[in-house]
């Protein structure tokens, strides 16, 4: 006999992640096919790693004299569903059902507003930093892989393909070819630059 307890998602939210519930997300528009993976990378302070200020940045509750940055920040509404850290722990703040707000002012494939379709993973990181740990891969890839189970034409960009100009992140750092890959999906999927 099965047991719910099994089932890798429950509405929304993914049972190898560690739900820490964001107050920032909202409906997704009616009838919205989730059909876009958008990597990003982060880190609070700018290449500080492996504290939990992202959570609490994610949640509306970051210390904002805690660090001269964090002032910079102060108001803002933001959130993704995921995050993995640089020691491969996965949290999610928002169910993939919903829309976490992660993207901004974006375009994919003609199609603006991508936090509508997408769902946001962010990695701790940094744009500028090189590279990105193993285990992050890894983590990131076996969420991707559950994704693409229950949502089957899933598409991979990063932040910085849907907002050009706007936005560097994941950066150089990131190896697509490591995720694609591990994924074993063709090019189509992907929409990194290729030089
Ligand atoms: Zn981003």
């Amino acid at each position: 006999m099965h047991s719910t307890d099994s089932k890798l998602w429950v509405d929304g939210w993914y049972r190898f992640a560690k739900q820490v519930h964001s107050p920032n997300f909202g409906p997704r528009p009616a009838n919205c096919k989730v059909q876009l993976v958008v990597i990003h990378s982060i880190s609070l302070p700018p290449n500080e790693f492996g504290s939990d200020h992202i959570e609490r940045f994610f949640c509306n509750e970051l210390d904002h004299n805690a660090h001269p940055y964090f002032k910079g920040l102060e108001g803002l509404r933001v959130s993704a569903h995921f995050l993995i850290k640089r020691n491969s722990d996965l949290v999610q703040f928002v169910s993939c059902l919903d829309r976490a707000w992660h993207a901004g002012e974006s375009t994919f494939h003609g199609k603006e507003n991508c936090n509508d379709f997408s769902i946001g993973i962010e990695l701790e990181g940094a744009e500028w930093a090189g590279r990105f740990e193993p285990g992050q891969y890894e983590t990131l890839s076996a969420l991707c892989s559950s994704l693409i189970g229950e949502y089957p034409v899933l598409h991979f960009a990063g932040h910085e393909h849907i907002s050009p100009g706007r936005k560097k992140d994941p950066g150089d750092g990131f190896v697509w070819s490591k995720l694609q890959r591990s994924l074993g999906l063709p090019d189509v999927f992907f929409q990194q630059t290729r030089v």
